[in-house]
């Protein structure tokens, strides 16, 4: 995962520069830091942990001003988190940065061995820089040797290098990991997310698989594969720095629950004037009877609340896989197909290769992403955005709840295709959604109900979240939200599953949240909440307005306005978000940067 960027330009305060360029991109890795600057000699400093640790370290160390530099913070996929296997590499005359997995580090590694090379780290990175250093004896000229690297390397790779034979450029490239080009007047950057030079310039390149860059204070060299200097596109960063703040709020997480009424009205409000409207602006869904949808975590939960709105209402089957497991796996799928990507990045690594699977195999593909330009963007054969703006906390809020209201959507379109709904209903539901921002306000307004519910929470070891149908796609996003942040263990289970075995967890004082939303299965759902509270539960349960039950037992109830069965799953996970925010706060967890994780998760 990991975040690089880089630095040629007028000279200035590097180290502050870097570091604040590199905090943007913290949310992609956050075990250890490192920076590598040239000011009249190559200094290279890390430090394990968060960036403010590399900050500390860096008051000690003198540094001129300068005008080249890289940076790195990291996600390990190869050796503890430590200061020597931190990021920036130097092997002989290259030293560089590295975001991916180099799958075949351990021959080249014994290869470079055998011809004298020493590593003190245990990363793939070393190698590479190892590797290249090779090269250069033979090959002086840095774009060619970046080339001959190219043809061995095998894996992902974005990689930021500075050769000690020209202090005057800085180069990079990339295979299957993000990298972008920052283009300003007094400098220019490399950096594997936007977010990383807005502080510098909107215009950016997209650099794109084996395409190398020769970047100079006032130049941008862009190389084809064979060499070849290209002209790219220059691209312009749609959305404001004020974005990727938070704005008076405590965390990211929280701020970005709370931009949720907006982001949802900016996603919908150009589909929703009515039925035509909806049918003209999204894709020809006429000739498909089967839906794949592929993704990984939360937006293959949201993929879940997608198969069961659109069986229910668009009257096709619907499979939704992970990522992960759909890529290497047998698929059944032929030209009536169509396999949709959710991603909000839309650099999943895992995502991505399932993508390019299928695209192999001819088969129709849509994207449903949130960042304009991304690989799957690209790649996929057609894309629809949500428009989350920047989501800066690795658990999401605002993308999952906006990919949740795409779905709703292609299912309405479907629906009326497919004519499994009539028009006036499906009329009747649009305009019911223009109400939802407003709906969605209300709810968060009411936050402080939700924060007392998490009381409850926060001093418990395990949490089980029961729901039927949608409810419990939607428990299975509550659960993981909850895990992921707070680090308390919680599992969802299909509440009619849960005495085949998980029941036997259920014990005094239990926590269960009941999801209840759906009114034919509320009954149903009862029942197994009863059997766990003669087993010692005790209940929370979310629950909407119409179905106005009693309970005969202790629980704590939050209750939310009834709209069509279809949008309901937008109103249900605000609770669901919220509740996790504040055990994770009560517990004092770094609840933006949980441990372990990145937000985007360009790795396999
Ligand atoms: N494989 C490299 C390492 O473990 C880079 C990891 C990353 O991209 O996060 O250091």
């Amino acid at each position: 995962m990991c975040g690089i960027v880089g630095y040629i330009g007028k000279k200035c305060n590097l180290k502050k520069v870097l570091i604040d360029d590199l905090k943007t991109l913290e949310y992609r890795g956050y075990d250890s830091s490192g920076i590598a600057i040239f000011d009249g000699n190559m200094k290279i400093i890390k430090a394990k942990g968060k960036i403010k640790n590399l900050e500390e370290s860096l008051k000690k160390i003198d540094i001129k001003n300068s005008e080249l530099g890289i940076a790195h913070t990291r996600w390990a996929t190869h050796g503890e988190a430590n200061d020597i296997n931190s990021h920036p590499h130097r092997v002989g005359c290259v030293t560089l940065v590295h975001n991916g997995i180099i799958e075949n580090y351990v021959e080249l590694k014994d290869d470079l061995i055998k011809k004298g090379y020493h590593f003190v780290s245990d990363t793939d990175t070393e190698v590479v820089s190892a590797l290249l250093d090779d090269i250069k004896k033979k090959e002086k000229d840095n774009i060619k040797a970046i080339n001959k690297l190219t043809l061995v390397l095998e894996g992902s790779y974005a990689l930021g290098i500075i050769f000690d034979d020209d202090y005057e450029h800085l180069y990079a490239i990339k295979k299957d990991s993000p990298l972008i080009v920052g283009i300003c007047d007094d400098c220019n950057l490399i950096a594997s997310d936007v977010t990383a030079i807005i502080e510098h310039t909107k215009n950016y390149m997209l650099m794109n698989d084996y395409e190398i860059v020769r970047l100079s204070k006032d130049k941008v060299e862009v190389f084809d594969k064979n060499l070849k200097i290209i002209q790219k596109e220059i691209l312009e960063v749609s959305w404001d720095i004020n974005q990727a703040k938070k704005n008076g709020f405590s965390h990211f997480m929280l701020k970005e629950i709370h931009d949720e009424p907006t982001v949802l009205k900016n996603t919908i409000s150009e589909y929703i004037k009515d039925v035509h409207t909806l049918v003209n602006k999204m894709p020809n869904f006429s000739k498909y009877n089967k839906i794949h949808i592929v993704a990984c975590g939360s937006a293959m939960h949201a993929g879940l609340v997608g198969k069961s709105i659109v069986e229910e209402y668009a009257n096709i089957p619907v499979t939704v896989e992970l990522a992960s497991e759909y890529r290497y796996k047998k698929n059944f799928y032929d030209k009536k197909t169509l396999v949709i990507f959710i991603s909000q990045s839309g650099e999943t690594a895992d995502t991505i290769a399932a993508l390019r699977n299928v695209k192999a195999d001819k088969i129709d593909t849509l994207a449903i992403v949130n960042v304009v330009g991304s690989t799957i963007a690209r790649e996929a054969d057609q894309v629809l955005y949500i428009r989350a703006g920047v989501e800066i906390a690795v658990a999401t809020t605002k993308a999952y709840m906006l990919q949740v209201a795409m779905l709703i959507l292609v299912a309405l379109n479907i629906a009326y295709v497919n004519k499994s709904m009539d028009v006036e209903e499906i009329n009747k539901i649009l305009k019911e959604f223009k109400k939802l921002p407003k709906f969605v306000d209300e709810i968060i307004a009411r936050e402080k109900e939700c924060f007392k519910v998490a009381k409850e929470i926060s001093n418990q070891e395990d949490v089980f979240f029961l729901g039927r149908g949608v409810d419990y796609a939607l428990s299975m996003e509550g659960s993981l939200k909850l895990k992921e942040i707070s680090y308390i263990h919680s599992e969802a289970y299909p509440a009619g599953e849960l005495k085949h075995g998980t029941i036997s967890l259920i014990e005094n004082g239990t926590i269960v949240v009941g999801i209840m939303s759906n009114d034919k299965l509320a009954p149903k759902l009862l029942s197994n909440i009863k059997e766990t509270v003669a087993r010692g539960a005790k209940i929370l349960i979310i629950t909407t307005d119409n179905l106005n039950m009693e309970f005969d037992f202790d629980c704590h109830k939050f209750v939310i306005n009834k709209v069509h069965n279809i949008l309901q799953p937008i109103l249900i996970v605000v609770p669901l978000q919220l509740i996790a925010f504040e055990v994770a706060r009560q517990r004092g967890c770094d609840i933006d940067k949980p441990r372990n994780l990145a937000k985007s998760v360009t790795v396999e």
